[in-house]
């Protein structure tokens, strides 16, 4: 069973405006699937819906996944909190105890290349580091679906690679289900196992590329 599936999706809002018609796809476990299209062809609403943070107006849209994570392309990290803290804060809503959710924080940390810097507070990272505590916070809670909203968006060329690096890494390690939004064909080429092309107003999904690699790649 795919981890998400929309069936025939649309999506209107309060003001009128149609984002989404007639909007089908799948992703499953292990499939990295990148969504490209001009600004307005309903993108990030896409991934709200997939996320559960808004509701379809027509079609249907399934999850199979006990945990689903949203990484924003602003990190929005708690400035009063250590990076620790931060990746920590999902267990402490889920009420994991104490020495067991700083083990797991730890863990993502260190997944994300930031060993040593646990009790930096993220005006004291960079950018980039700023980017990697969000996404420990997003893996720590082991999700079976990982949406991304431009991550990399605004960060540098030479930050956004090694990232893009990183993130595919950590992709081959856990293996969830991804759907990744971004403005950069060569970004969507280089992370995906597929690239969903959407377009016009209301948007449509208007093609669906099946890359001619799978991971592990040389
Ligand atoms: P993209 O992410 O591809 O830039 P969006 O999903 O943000 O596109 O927006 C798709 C369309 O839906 C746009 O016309 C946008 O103005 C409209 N839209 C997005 N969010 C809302 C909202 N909360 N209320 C009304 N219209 C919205
Ligand atoms: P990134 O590419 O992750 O944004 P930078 O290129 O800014 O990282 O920094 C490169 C390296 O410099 C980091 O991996 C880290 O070891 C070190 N570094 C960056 N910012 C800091 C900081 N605030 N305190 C200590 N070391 C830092």
């Amino acid at each position: 069973i795919p981890t998400l599936r929309l069936d025939d999706v649309t999506k209107d809002f309060a003001t009128g405006t149609r984002a989404l018609s007639g909007v089908s796809l799948s992703v499953s476990r292990g499939e990295f699937v990148s969504v490209v299209g001009p600004s307005g062809c309903g993108k990030s609403t896409l991934l709200r819906l997939a996320s559960g943070l808004d509701t379809v107006s027509g079609g249907t849209l399934e999850v199979d996944a006990a945990v689903t994570s949203f990484v924003f392309q602003d990190p929005t990290l708690l400035e009063w909190r250590s990076a620790q803290k931060n990746v920590e804060l999902v267990g402490e809503l889920a009420g994991v105890p104490a020495a067991e959710r700083g083990r797991r924080a730890r863990e993502a940390l260190s997944l994300v290349g930031l060993d040593g810097f646990e009790k930096q507070h993220p005006r004291q990272l960079s950018g980039g580091m700023r980017m990697r505590v969000s996404i420990a916070r997003a893996l720590v809670a082991e999700p079976q679906l990982a949406l991304f909203d431009e991550p990399f968006g605004a960060l540098d060329e030479i930050t956004r690679l090694k990232m893009q690096t990183e993130l595919q890494r950590i992709f081959q390690l856990k293996s969830f289900a991804a759907m990744f939004i971004t403005h950069s064909i060569s970004e969507a080429v280089y992370l995906s196992s597929r690239v969903l092309v959407m377009s016009g107003r209301p948007g449509r999904i208007v093609d669906d590329i099946e890359l001619p690699w799978s991971y592990p790649r040389p």
